[in-house]
C-alpha cells in the first residue's frame, strides 16, 4: 500500500493495512471494531480463543465493544473462512486462527485449547458420507485433566 492510499483512512484503521486486506478479501468491510478485534487474534502466533476471552482482552486493550458484537464477529470470520470453531459443547465454542486440519485437547476445569497435529491421529473406518454429501473435515477433541497426585495410591 502506497502512502497515497493510506491517507483515504483515518490514522486509527492505516495502522493495519495487513489486517484491513484481510478482511477485505473475506468479503467483509473493515470496520474499525472488526481490524480491532481481527489485530487480537491474528497479530501474534495462532492461537484459540473463546468470544468470552476475546471481549476481555478487548476490553483491556480499552476497546468499548459488547460480548454480542464480539460474538458477531467471530461468527462472521468464521463464515469468511478466517476462523475455524471448535465446539467443546453446546454452551462452549473456541475460534481456531490456524484454519488448516488438526485436531485439539480440551483440557478440563482451565477451559484451554491444545493443537494436536492432524499427523498424530489417524482416523480410520470412516462411514460413507449420504448419498450427494462429502466429507468437510473431521475434527477430534480429546478431553483432558489435570492428574490429582494426592488421588494416586
Ligand atoms: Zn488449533
Amino acid at each position: 500500500m502506497t502512502a497515497g492510499q493510506r491517507t483515504k483512512f483515518s490514522n486509527n484503521v492505516s495502522r493495519h493495512p495487513c489486517l484491513m486486506a484481510v478482511i477485505r478479501m473475506a468479503g467483509l468491510r473493515p470496520t474499525r471494531q472488526r481490524i480491532a478485534l481481527a489485530k487480537l487474534l491474528f497479530s501474534g502466533a495462532p492461537r484459540h480463543a473463546s468470544a468470552e476471552q476475546l471481549h476481555m482482552e478487548a476490553e483491556k486493550a480499552g476497546m468499548k465493544v459488547s460480548l454480542a458484537t464480539v460474538y458477531n464477529t467471530l461468527h462472521q470470520f468464521r463464515s469468511a473462512g478466517l476462523l475455524r470453531e471448535i465446539s467443546i459443547d453446546a454452551t462452549r465454542s473456541y475460534f481456531d486462527t490456524d484454519t488448516s486440519n488438526h485436531h485439539h485437547f480440551f483440557v478440563e476445569g482451565e477451559e484451554r485449547v491444545i493443537d494436536i497435529p492432524s499427523n498424530l491421529i489417524d482416523v480410520v473406518g470412516l462411514p460413507k458420507p449420504p448419498k450427494g454429501m462429502e466429507i468437510s473435515h473431521v475434527d477430534i477433541v480429546v478431553r483432558v485433566r489435570r492428574e490429582n497426585p494426592k488421588q494416586i495410591k
